[in-house]
């Protein structure tokens, strides 16, 4: 390899080190987990764990990350994680954001939205946390879950994949029966 050439793939190399650590920097910020920071970046664990401790003041947690599809389905994550994702899917079509930086911009944005009517909301008290956010992006990547829009209100919703898209109506046009229904359905068997 000539000198020039391994010259320039070392200045990349550090060029990419650097915007990895801004990019760790900014999820931690956003509440990310370890695992998150790993899979969007070429840090190493120690680094990342350092960096985490740096940030944060507290070592990350350990454990596993929240896999279950079911949650995203629940009434208010339901609403909170499609509004996230509308705006991330907006930033990849429209705009040259991408990726993990797309991730971080639409959670900012998401952040922004959910703060309205009821003042700042912090990434440690969203409902949509940013690891499940992650998430949610990688369960549109494997095709486990999909997007359906309302026929009231045209909104597009976080659903199970191969849930039939006719006739779909969202968590906030048709609200979960709850208490009544049940109670009453209690009552009748009796
Ligand atoms: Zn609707």
């Amino acid at each position: 390899m000539s000198l020039v050439k391994s010259r320039t793939r070392e200045a990349r190399s550090v060029s990419r080190e650097a915007e990895d650590i801004f990019l760790a920097s900014e999820m931690v910020e956003l509440g990310a987990r370890l695992q998150v920071l790993q899979a969007e970046t070429e840090l190493s664990y120690d680094r990342l764990a350092r960096l985490y401790r740096e940030i944060r003041g507290s070592s990350p947690p350990k454990g596993m990350l929240p896999f279950s599809v079911d949650w995203y389905m629940t009434w208010l994550p339901n609403i909170h994680s499609s509004l996230f994702y509308s705006i991330y899917q907006y930033l990849d079509t429209h705009t040259p954001v991408k990726k993990t930086k797309a991730l971080i911009e639409a959670y900012r944005l998401y952040l922004e939205q959910a703060a309205l009517g009821q003042g700042p909301v912090s990434a440690d008290d969203a409902v949509l946390s940013f690891t499940r956010a992650w998430m949610l992006l990688r369960f549109f990547d494997s095709s486990m879950v999909q997007l359906s829009h309302c026929v009231h209100c045209h909104g597009g919703f976080v659903a199970y994949a191969h849930d039939p898209r006719q006739d779909y109506v969202c968590a906030i046009c048709k609200p979960p029966p709850r208490a009544g229904k049940t109670r009453k359905a209690k009552a009748a068997t009796v």
